[in-house]
């Protein structure tokens, strides 16, 4: 039961949902109040057609609290929908990642549609699939564990700062620490912090950034047992993955101009 409330909440920055707000908002809802009444004492063999969607999945679906859930996935009352959505919409994140998030945890008649209407009322997200279709990377480059490869590279200075980001190369997660500059000594500070969370990498791929070239920073690397690899224009393990990675977190970036720089920082990281 925990399990399943925590899937519920995990990625939404605030909680517009609470059990107390469910009993209520579901009585509101009177579709909801009897999917839950119909999942507790048993469905009809006929049903309204609004009811339609969720007696397709009657034997999948429970309660839990005040929670009916579809298999894993919590289903949402009609007026809990818009704030769900918004939280989805949050940052921008463009239809594929959002229904991603939505199909792990949510799910209530036409949650897709509603999803993919929301995308394609936003002018933000729209640019965003304007802009060219990304590069796959060939398979054989991908290392075969977490954290075994990262790239770094510098973005800004915007915001007032410098931003050194890492990605990993398996898992595509993002690193982000805001910086005052791109020195080695604050580089190899970020870094140290970073691999005491993460743990150190075999391999770390940068540009030649004079803060990556620098004899402090090598010193840094062979201290730490890590192959530090510098891309060249003409080297096939360039920083391409690094450079995405830093326009990606421009983009983002910008997106959530709102926000101050730690919840720009924790949006992504
Ligand atoms: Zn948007």
């Amino acid at each position: 039961m925990e399990e399943e409330k925590i899937l519920a909440i995990d990625y939404l920055a605030t909680t517009p949902v609470t059990a107390k707000d469910k009993r209520l908002k579901a009585r509101r809802d009177p579709w909801m109040s009897r999917v839950l009444r119909y999942t507790l004492e048993g469905w009809p063999t006929t049903v309204d057609n609004e009811l339609l969607p969720y007696w397709r999945r009657h034997e999948e679906l429970s309660v839990r609290e005040v929670c009916v859930l579809w298999c894993d996935r919590v289903i949402i009352p009609r007026v809990e929908r818009p704030a769900i959505i918004a939280e989805l919409h949050f940052g921008h994140p463009g239809m594929t990642k959002m229904k991603a998030v939505a199909r792990s945890y949510l799910w209530w008649p036409g949650m897709d549609k509603n999803l993919e209407g929301t995308v394609r009322a936003c002018e933000r997200c729209q640019q965003r699939v304007k802009a060219p279709p990304r590069a796959l990377l060939h398979p054989q480059l991908l290392p075969k564990r977490l954290w075994s490869r990262i790239h770094v590279d510098y973005a800004g200075s915007f915001m007032g700062r410098m931003f050194l980001v890492t990605v990993d190369a398996f898992s595509k997660w993002l690193d982000v620490y805001a910086t005052q500059s791109a020195t080695t000594e604050v580089t190899s500070e970020k870094r140290k912090t970073s691999f005491a969370i993460h743990g150190i990498p075999e391999r770390l791929v940068s540009d030649n950034g004079t803060c990556f070239t620098s004899s402090e920073f090598r010193t840094f690397c062979e201290s730490q047992g890590i192959i530090h690899t510098k891309s060249t224009p003409y080297h096939p393990s360039s920083n391409r993955l690094a450079e995405r990675a830093v326009q990606t977190f421009k983009d983002g970036s910008r997106k959530l101009e709102t926000r101050s720089l730690n919840e720009t920082l924790q949006t992504f990281c």
